[in-house]
C-alpha cells in the first residue's frame, strides 16, 4: 500500500535536485556569456513581465553566464533595437537577432532552456541535411513564430526556428511571439492555431514539422510537405533508373524496390508530373476528392520509403550497354535497366485567355473534369478521335456540347463521326478559337471562320481542348527507341522497347492518359523489369516463359 504521499514527494524532490544539478553543470560549462535585455512598461502586460523576470532569475541561479538588464520600452535601446512590445526579451543582441515577445511560460520553458544552451555553446545542433540547405541561403529570412504556453507542439517548432537563427545569425532573425501576450499581432497574422510560422511575412508552416521540413520551408518561403535529402554523389550504381517522377515513375519505384531491386527516380521538374498541376482529382480510387498536390505528396512520401529520389535534375543522356550509363545535369548513374516514364503534355491552343482560365473552365481532360459541367454549355476544340470521344463522353454526362474544328471535315474515325451526328452534336467547321473569354471563369469563346473571314462569339461555361498530346520522347528518340506513328514509345506487352534494357510506362506510351493507368503501367513495368533481370533471356527479345 502506498503511504500518505511521503515517499513519492521524496522521489520527486530527488529527481528535481538531480535535474537541477545536471542543468547547473551544463550551464556552468557554457563557453559564451548570454546577456539578456528585457524591455517592459508599467501597466502593460505586467503579469507577463513579472513572469519573465522570475523565469530568468531562476535560470540565473544555475547559469552564471546569463545576465539580465531591464529597460523601459521608452528607452533609447528599445528604439535602436526596434522593440515596440512589452515585455520583449532580446538574447545576446551583439551575436543574434532572436527575441521573445511575452514570457517563456508553461510548455515554452523548455524552449527557453534549449535556446540558452544553443547560444551558450554556440551550437545549433542542426542535422547535416539542414545545414546543407542553410549553407545555400543567400537572402535574409525574418521568422515570426506564434506560440502559446499551453501548446505541447510549440517547443518543437520553436527549437527548429531557434536552430536556424543560431546557425545563420547573418541572415536569419527570429521573433517568438506568445499569442496571449500579443493579441494585436496575433490578429494581424491570423495566427489562431499555434504553432504558426511566417518568414518574410509568408506563411511557411502551420503546426510542428520535422526539422528538415521546417528548414526547407524557410528556404523556399512556402510550406513544404516532403523532404528529399540532397545527394552529393557524382556517380551512383543501381539496378534501375526511372526517368520521370510522375505517377508511373513513382509507382514503378515502389514496386521495383519491393521486388528486391535497387531503384532511383530522377525528376527534372515538379515531382508528381502532370498531377502536380491538377487542382482537384476526383477519380483516384479510395480518395473521393483530393487536391493534385496533396495526392502527389502522398505518392512521393510513399515512394520515398523505397526508392531514392533525385529531384531537380534532368536526364540528358543515356548510353545503352552493360552497364547503361545515364547522365543527368548533376551526376552519372550506372544501371542495368532504364525505365522511361517521361509522360506527355497536352497541346495548347495558345489562344488569349487559355492559360489564365486553365482550371477555371478551360480543361484538357473530359474524363477528369466532365462531371463539373453536367447541364452546362461546353465547347470541344479539335477534330480527331480524342476530340470526338471527349465530345461524346461529355454529351453522355449531360453537358450541352458544341464541337469546333479548324478544318472542313473531321479527322476522327467514321464510326465516331457518325455517333456525333446521331447525338446531334453541332460542329462548327473551318473555325478557330481566337480567344477564350471570362474574368474569373470561362464565359465563352470568339471564333474566326477561315472561309467567311467572320468572327462570332459563342457563350460557354467550359472549353475542352482536345488537339492532341506531345509525348516527351526526346531521350527515347536519341537512343534509337522505336516510336508509334503517333509519336509515342512503341513497346511490347512487357513494356520493353526495341533497345535492350530500356523499358517504358505511363503517358509516354500513349493510350488512356489517367493517373490510375499510368500507375498501373508503372507497376507492370517494374514487375516485368524484375522478372527480366532474374530471367536469363532478358537481354534478348523473347518473352520470358
Ligand atoms: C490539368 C490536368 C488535369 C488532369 N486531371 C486528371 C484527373 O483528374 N484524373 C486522372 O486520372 N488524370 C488526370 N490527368 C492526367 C494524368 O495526370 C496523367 O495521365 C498522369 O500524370 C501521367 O503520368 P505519367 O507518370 O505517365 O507522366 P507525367 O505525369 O507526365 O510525369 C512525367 C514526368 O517525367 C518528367 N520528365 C520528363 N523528361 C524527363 C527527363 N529527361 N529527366 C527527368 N524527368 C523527366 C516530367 O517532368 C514529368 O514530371 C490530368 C492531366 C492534366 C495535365
Amino acid at each position: 500500500m502506498v503511504e500518505t504521499g511521503q515517499p513519492r514527494e521524496r522521489i520527486q524532490q530527488a529527481v528535481t535536485e538531480q535535474a537541477q544539478a545536471r542543468l547547473r553543470e551544463l550551464f556552468g560549462k557554457m563557453p559564451h556569456e548570454i546577456p539578456l535585455i528585457l524591455f517592459t512598461r508599467p501597466g502593460k502586460n505586467e503579469a507577463y513581465s513579472e513572469a519573465a523576470r522570475q523565469v530568468i532569475r531562476a535560470i540565473r541561479e544555475m547559469a552564471p553566464k546569463v545576465s539580465l538588464r531591464e529597460f523601459d520600452l521608452g528607452h533609447d535601446l528599445a528604439q535602436t533595437n526596434g522593440v515596440t512590445q512589452a515585455p520583449t526579451l532580446l538574447f545576446d543582441p551583439g551575436r543574434f537577432k532572436i527575441r521573445w515577445l511575452g514570457a517563456p511560460l508553461g510548455e515554452e520553458g523548455q524552449t527557453f532552456v534549449e535556446a540558452l544552451f544553443m547560444m551558450g555553446y554556440g551550437l545549433s545542433g542542426l542535422s547535416e541535411q539542414s545545414l546543407k540547405i542553410l549553407e545555400k541561403l543567400d537572402s535574409p529570412r525574418e521568422i515570426k513564430l506564434f506560440v502559446s504556453p499551453t501548446c505541447p507542439y510549440c517547443p518543437h517548432q520553436a527549437v527548429n526556428a531557434l536552430k536556424a537563427a543560431v546557425e545563420r545569425p547573418d541572415l536569419i532573425s527570429l521573433e517568438i511571439i506568445d499569442i496571449q501576450a500579443n493579441p494585436e499581432l496575433t490578429e494581424r497574422y491570423a495566427a489562431h492555431g499555434v504553432p504558426m510560422a511566417y518568414a518574410n511575412d509568408q506563411l511557411i508552416a502551420q503546426g510542428a514539422q520535422p526539422e528538415e521540413l521546417f528548414i526547407s520551408s524557410l528556404e523556399k518561403l512556402e510550406q513544404q510537405s516532403v523532404f528529399i535529402p540532397d545527394n552529393d554523389a557524382e556517380e551512383v550504381e543501381t539496378d534501375l533508373v526511372i526517368v520521370g517522377g510522375g505517377p508511373a515513375g513513382l509507382t514503378a519505384g515502389i514496386y521495383a524496390v519491393r521486388s528486391g531491386l535497387k531503384a532511383v527516380i530522377v525528376e527534372r521538374d515538379a515531382l508528381g508530373g502532370q498531377v502536380a498541376t491538377t487542382p482537384v482529382v476526383e477519380n483516384y480510387p479510395g480518395l473521393t476528392q483530393v487536391g493534385g498536390k496533396a495526392l502527389v505528396d502522398i505518392m512521393v512520401n510513399h515512394a520515398l520509403q523505397y526508392a531514392n529520389i533525385f529531384p531537380g535534375e534532368e536526364v540528358v543522356d543515356i548510353q545503352p550497354g552493360e552497364p547503361i550509363v545515364v547522365t543527368t545535369t548533376r551526376r552519372r548513374f550506372k544501371t542495368k535497366v532504364v525505365l522511361l516514364a517521361t509522360g506527355a503534355t497536352y497541346r495548347h491552343l495558345e489562344a488569349p485567355g487559355e492559360a489564365r482560365l486553365a482550371g477555371a473552365g478551360v480543361s484538357y481532360c473530359a474524363t477528369c473534369d466532365g462531371p463539373l459541367f453536367v447541364g452546362k454549355k461546353v465547347i470541344i476544340v479539335g477534330g480527331g478521335d480524342s476530340a470526338a470521344t471527349e465530345a461524346l463522353h461529355l454529351h453522355h454526362l449531360g453537358a450541352k456540347v458544341t464541337l469546333v474544328h479548324r478544318r472542313d471535315k473531321l479527322r476522327a474515325q467514321a464510326r465516331l463521326a457518325q455517333s456525333l451526328a446521331e447525338a446531334k452534336i453541332p460542329v462548327f467547321f473551318n473555325s478557330r478559337v481566337v480567344e477564350i473569354k471570362g474574368s474569373d471563369r470561362v464565359t465563352g469563346v470568339t471564333l474566326f471562320n477561315s472561309r467567311t473571314k467572320e468572327t462570332m462569339d459563342l457563350p460557354a461555361e467550359g472549353v475542352f481542348i482536345a488537339i492532341g498530346y506531345q509525348p516527351a520522347v526526346d531521350l527515347a528518340r536519341k537512343i534509337g527507341v522505336e516510336l508509334t506513328p503517333d509519336g509515342y514509345i512503341k513497346r511490347d506487352d512487357r513494356h520493353r522497347t526495341n533497345v535492350p534494357g530500356i523499358y517504358s510506362a505511363g503517358d509516354v506510351e500513349g493510350g488512356y492518359k489517367q493517373i490510375v493507368t499510368a500507375a498501373g503501367q508503372g507497376s507492370e513495368a517494374a514487375l516485368a523489369i524484375f522478372e527480366g533481370l532474374v530471367n536469363p533471356y532478358w537481354k534478348g527479345r523473347e518473352s520470358p516463359a
